[in-house]
């Protein structure tokens, strides 16, 4: 290939889109290869929940708000977790993405921005998204991508997969090598190369491989393999952040042996009451089933061992309680005695032996569990929700865990996003942006508000407009 690129991006996501679009505004020549036949990545899996501070929607709201009380509460809802640098980059410029994607026709869901919804809240109301989710953000940038692409000035490749990054002598970073629809192999040359490509929730191998301390069952973009973490770390790059992994409060594996077939249970109390028991591997209680703090239920299972537990309830709470299950009923009903992670019996002690803990144990845990009902007060736990005792036959038991739809590990970058080495010192020309950082990176050890989605979207427009400093 003769072709020299001012900037060679890898992915045409979340951060890829936004940044191949700012780049080409200001006429760099840039070539965005993206593995999928279809650009928009995440954007069509995710809730596209939103964060920014000082944004004019806030404004046109009268709240005032600022990136520094962003920056502190962040940080208070992630108990100092998430990497200062890269949150101080964000919390400046995440109102800029925000106004900018209303620029070009981005309308909040009516009732928005809010403190919180799935997470821990913001003190302030600074969290918005649309009426169609993540493809709500998608539908505004796709058209104007897609122009940007028809009049060249974006030079889309789909269907191409980078493999490897390629270096100078030096060791500078001076393009991709790729695999091309019909397993062609091509070199691309770039002056500057940028990784979005993700996450790796959906390859059970790369997380075994950086987050072996955890299970995996997830809920991701089939496109999110690690392939721009294990690029850079070819070339000597930082990759951590497994340590602060915080699973989802959960799932269960729809098809038992594969990891990524998480689907998740209706277990979150401020949309439905919890009417069942949560116990773990001995058969016991280990917490608030219905704990207001979505902090609080992660953590109690993620001290799990293999952060599994055992959702257990009757034939009375099946027939009354609001649907546990996002797929059809139907469909769950053949679930039952038919598979490993939905077991059914006409007997406690049966369903003990099925679940392998004791049945003295399990007996001994709804028996209490039943006195709280009947007393309204649950003194080993301080449960408040005590509908319904568990005592009418068939007895049901889901085998549930965390659940991911990010993966915590990712490269370390400094505050121009330059990729860094082991030592701290920057690869040159080799940029990243998005869930490639690691969600804890984002995130750190805490699920904040709009802290991976928000990100991924500055980042990328950050360096479509950075990168032209030549
Ligand atoms: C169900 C779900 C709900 C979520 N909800 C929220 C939310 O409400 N708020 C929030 O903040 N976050 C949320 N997230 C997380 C957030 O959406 C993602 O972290 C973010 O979209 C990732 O953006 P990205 O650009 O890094 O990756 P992506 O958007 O996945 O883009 C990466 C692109 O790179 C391509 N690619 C990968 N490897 C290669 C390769 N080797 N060569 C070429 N191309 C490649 C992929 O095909 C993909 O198109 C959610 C995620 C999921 C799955």
């Amino acid at each position: 290939m003769d072709d020299l690129w001012d900037i060679i991006c890898v992915g045409a996501g979340s951060a890829g889109l936004p940044l191949a679009i700012q780049a080409a505004a200001r006429n760099a020549k840039i070539l965005q290869l993206e593995a999928d036949s279809r650009v928009g990545g995440t954007l069509y899996w995710s809730s596209g929940q939103i964060s920014a501070a000082g944004s004019r929607l806030q404004r046109e709201h009268g709240i005032a708000d600022s990136p520094d009380e962003h920056y502190a509460d962040a940080q208070r809802i992630a108990h100092d977790t998430i990497d200062p640098v890269v949150l101080r980059l964000f919390v400046d410029n995440a109102a800029g993405l925000l106004d900018w994607l209303m620029d070009l026709g981005f309308k909040p869901a009516p009732g928005t921005p809010v403190a919180g919804e799935a997470h821990e809240p913001y003190r302030t109301r600074r969290y918005q998204w649309g009426t169609q989710a993540a493809v709500s953000i998608l539908d505004v940038l796709r058209p104007v991508h897609e122009a940007l692409v028809k009049e060249g000035k974006i030079d889309l490749r789909l269907g191409h997969r980078m493999r490897k990054l390629t270096t100078d002598l030096n060791g500078a970073v001076n393009g991709v090598e790729v695999e091309a629809p019909g397993g062609k192999v091509m070199t691309f040359r770039g002056r500057n190369v940028v990784l979005a490509t993700g996450g790796y929730a959906c390859s059970p191998d790369v997380w075994a491989e950086l987050t072996p301390q955890y299970p995996l069952c997830s809920y991701a973009n089939p496109y999110s393999r690690g392939d721009g973490i294990l690029a850079a770390r070819d070339l000597g790059a930082r990759v951590d952040g497994s340590e602060k992994y915080l699973n989802t409060f959960a799932g269960v594996l729809d098809r038992p042996d594969d990891p990524r077939s998480g689907t998740f249970l209706l277990l979150s109390p401020n949309k439905r009451s919890v009417w069942e028991i949560f116990i773990d591997a001995a058969g016991k209680r280990f917490m608030r089933e219905d704990h207001p703090s979505i902090d609080y239920r992660e953590r109690a299972l993620l001290r799990q061992p293999g952060t599994a537990m055992t959702v257990l309830y009757d034939e009375g709470i099946r027939q009354n309680a609001p649907a546990l299950f996002v797929m059809p009923p139907a469909d769950v009903g053949t679930r039952f005695g038919n598979h490993r992670n939905y077991l059914v019996a006409d007997t406690l002690e049966d369903l003990a032996r099925q679940l392998d803990v004791s049945p003295a144990t399990l007996r001994e845990t709804v028996e209490a569990y039943n006195q709280a009902v009947r007393s309204g007060n649950d003194p080993a736990f301080g449960r408040h929700f005590l509908i319904r005792e568990i005592a009418t036959a068939p007895f049901y038991a889901v085998r549930a865990q965390g659940i991911t739809v990010v993966s915590p590990a990712g490269v370390a970058v400094d505050s121009d996003l330059r990729v860094l080495r082991g030592d701290g010192q920057p690869i040159p020309n080799l940029y990243a942006a998005g869930e490639v950082l690691g969600f804890t990176r984002n995130s750190g050890s805490a699920f904040v508000g709009g802290l991976s989605l928000t990100p991924a979207l500055t980042f990328g427009k950050l360096l479509g407009e950075r990168l032209l400093r030549w």
